[in-house]
């Protein structure tokens, strides 16, 4: 996913474990298949749970994505399998 420059100086301090650049142009970097700056931990009841560590500072595409809109929900469907469940929640 793209970071433009005001991305990156938003990140400010967490830039650098979430971020990169190929080529000439910034991106989220990833880990385990999806964005670096997730953290997906699972429960005691064995529920799954996604947490953006760097919410208030994430990049303007992922501000864009309403959480709970239809984009969202078709993006949870469709990236679920990456992690191995379908059950999700989210918290920011
Ligand atoms: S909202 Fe956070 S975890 Fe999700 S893609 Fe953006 S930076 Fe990564």
């Amino acid at each position: 996913m793209r970071v433009t420059g005001a991305d990156w100086e938003r990140l400010g301090v967490e830039v650098e474990r979430v971020a990169h650049f190929i080529g000439h142009r910034a991106y989220l970097k990833m880990h385990d298949g999806h964005c670096a700056a997730l953290d997906v931990r699972t429960t005691a009841d064995g529920a799954r749970e996604f947490f953006c560590t760097v919410y208030e500072r994430r990049p303007q595409v992922c501000r864009d994505l309403a959480r709970g809109s239809p984009e969202c929900e078709g993006e949870l469907l469709a990236k679920a399998e990456r992690t191995n469940g379908p059950q999700v929640k989210i918290k920011g």
